[in-house]
């Protein structure tokens, strides 16, 4: 996959990440403190949760759906962005767009289907 392509992916799977975990103006005022500084408003505290504390009171769906974005960013570090976990062909890129967060080839996907 080309690197421009690639990068299309990774900012697309950001984007849908933050969003789901709530991110936003919220996450940028936050991170404009200076860490470790003393904060006795609950409210500045509140802003400064970490993604986990967000990840838990997620709803099951959108949680699962987190942890599959982070899986294909991870992959997108790795190299191995866009490659089927089954069969180690390459997804095609109209699935990809369709549903980045894919791991299998519409193959594999359709085989794994019918085993259920
Ligand atoms: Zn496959």
């Amino acid at each position: 996959m080309r690197k421009q392509e690639l990068a299309r992916f990774r900012t697309r799977l950001s984007a849908q990440r933050a969003e789901l975990l709530g991110h936003g103006a919220e996450t940028v005022h936050a991170m404009a403190g200076a860490p470790g500084e003393d904060l006795p408003d609950p409210n500045d505290r509140a802003t400064r949760e970490t993604d986990q504390g967000r990840l838990l009171r997620l709803r099951d769906r959108d949680r699962k759906l987190i942890l599959k974005v982070e899986e294909a960013l991870a992959r997108i570090e790795a190299g191995t962005f866009g490659k089927c976990e089954s069969c180690g062909g390459a997804i095609s890129p109209a699935r990809l767009r369709a549903r980045p967060v894919t791991t299998l080839c519409i193959d594999c996907k359709r085989e794994a289907e019918q085993k259920e």
